[in-house]
């Protein structure tokens, strides 16, 4: 097959050595060398991140969604509520899902792409002592909003509360300061901007978190936090995780460690500059305010009398892959994301191609 170069925010091109690694040979999860796959990519994960000292990782087999439904599930002791961010597709799904598992949940909603109130966030927290954790998205991957991070965090350390964010689409890609931040809950995934394939995501959790944690009420069987972070800790899985996806993982990994997360942000961050001088050229508008954009994604607003569609399908055509808005953004605006393994020549004909089209669309 001839290469695609995919734009869509995960699953995301890998390096040839990832995919190679898919095929490292037959084993039993219950032999010595799965356990020590399993430990590896757990010590890797936190020292990549700088952050051995202060959390540990439990891995869970899935997509994102998987370590996220692990982490809301399993973060709210007895009697307490969750306040939950909400301004996308993702923050609301942490709202969808606390409501599934039974959570009492107060919604802090802004618009798709508005940053939160963070006084209203205050008042809320200040008014609702019952309130245990604070949940939200670091990088709003439906509008490539990021959210503000640390200045939640200070709010939740303010006020007592526990911080769970969902980082999916942004370690590896985005600054995350941990040691500011002193999140309790952490939630990413192999596939974005770890460079690994979909099938294996996890959850950071902070070492203060352990006894909490174990007295949680288990709400579900494959995604108990604490069982599957405890077995993990024993060297053992509770289930048959998705062996080979954890080979391409581990090898992810130690790629990561080669380019170092500092260096990978960078490289990130000069291809959606280099991308947005481009759109900037060809006229194209940006959906938000440039100072709030991640490294790793631009929304665009369609050009006047341009659907996604025949868009989408010109670009495919021609080696790319592009994504849709969500919701009510899906008529007017489409993404292009940064992540994954792409080379710089590879970003300048996009830029060739999509010109192309956007000059033939605004000559029809
Ligand atoms: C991609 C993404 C998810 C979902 O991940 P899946 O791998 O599709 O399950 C969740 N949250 C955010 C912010 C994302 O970008």
């Amino acid at each position: 097959m001839n290469r695609i170069v995919l734009l869509n925010p995960g699953p995301v091109n890998v390096t040839p050595t990832v995919r190679d690694s898919l095929l490292r040979g037959d084993m039993c999860h219950r032999e010595p060398e799965i356990a020590e796959l399993i430990q590896n990519i757990r010590k890797k994960l936190v020292r990549v991140f700088g952050i051995e000292d202060r959390y540990k990782t439990a891995l869970i087999t899935g997509s994102g969604t998987a370590a996220l439904e692990m982490a809301v599930s399993s973060c709210l002791s007895e009697g307490r509520t969750v306040c939950v961010i909400q301004n996308g597709v993702y923050g609301e799904r942490i709202g969808a899902m606390s409501k599934a598992y039974g959570h009492p949940v107060h919604a802090l909603t802004s618009g798709w792409g508005v940053p939160p109130d963070l006084a209203e966030l205050e008042a809320t927290l200040m008014g609702h002592p019952e309130i245990e954790v604070v949940a939200m998205v670091h990088h709003e991957t439906t509008t490539g909003l990021m959210n503000p991070l640390n200045e939640v965090a200070a709010l939740c350390r303010k006020h007592g509360k526990k911080l769970l964010v969902d980082a999916i689409s942004s370690l590896a890609g985005e600054p995350f300061d941990f040691a500011a931040t002193q999140a309790a809950i952490v939630v990413g995934t192999a596939n974005k901007c770890i460079q690994g394939f979909p099938g294996v995501s996890f959850v950071l959790v902070h070492n203060n978190e352990w006894e909490r944690l174990e007295n949680v009420p288990a709400r579900s069987v494959y995604f108990d936090l604490f069982k599957n972070l405890s077995a993990q800790e024993k060297g053992e899985t509770l289930f048959t995780p998705a062996i080979q996806v954890h080979y391409a993982f581990d090898q992810a990994l130690d790629e990561l460690m080669q380019e170092t997360v500092e260096g990978r942000i960078r490289r990130y961050g000069e291809a959606a500059q280099r991308l947005r001088r481009g759109f900037a050229e060809m006229g194209l508008a940006l959906l938000l305010d440039e100072a709030l954009l991640s490294n790793s994604l631009t929304a665009l607003k369609l050009p006047e009398g341009m659907t996604y569609g025949p868009l989408h399908d010109h670009l495919r055509q021609n080696g790319f892959v592009i994504y849709a808005g969500q919701g009510g953004l899906s008529k007017s605006i489409f993404r292009i994301a940064n992540m994954g393994d792409i080379r710089r020549e590879e970003f300048d004909r996009l830029l060739e191609v999509l010109k192309e089209t956007v000059l033939s669309a605004g000559r029809a």
